[in-house]
């Protein structure tokens, strides 16, 4: 599943250097997750880098993409081409 950032979201900005896929922006009011960009840090980490940071607990999984873990992959290799998934990521399930 992509995350995304709940309007308990602070606009403290330390999420959005911290996503390896480009996917968090500011939006209108708050920070935004492109649903399409991520993929809950899958080929780069081993658990979600906006997650580890965000000090407000804000970013829960985004119900509306259910994704496998298979899919996120799949994500990945399209926004890297030629890159392999780091071994950081090898055990983190969908
Ligand atoms: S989980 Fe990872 S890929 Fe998704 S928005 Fe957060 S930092 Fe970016
Ligand atoms: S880290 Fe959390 S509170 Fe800060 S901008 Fe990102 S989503 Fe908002």
């Amino acid at each position: 599943m992509a995350l995304i950032i709940t309007d308990a979201c602070i606009n403290c900005d330390v999420c959005e250097p911290e996503c390896p896929n480009g996917a968090i922006s500011m939006g209108a009011e708050i920070y935004e997750i492109d649903p399409g960009k991520c993929t809950e840090c899958v080929g780069h980490f081993d658990e979600p880098q906006c997650v580890v940071v965000c000090p407000v607990e804000c970013i829960p999984k985004n119900p509306d993409y259910p994704e496998t873990r298979d899919q996120l992959l799949a994500k990945f290799a399209n926004l890297h081409p030629g890159k392999q998934p780091s071994d950081a990521s090898a055990g983190q399930v969908d």
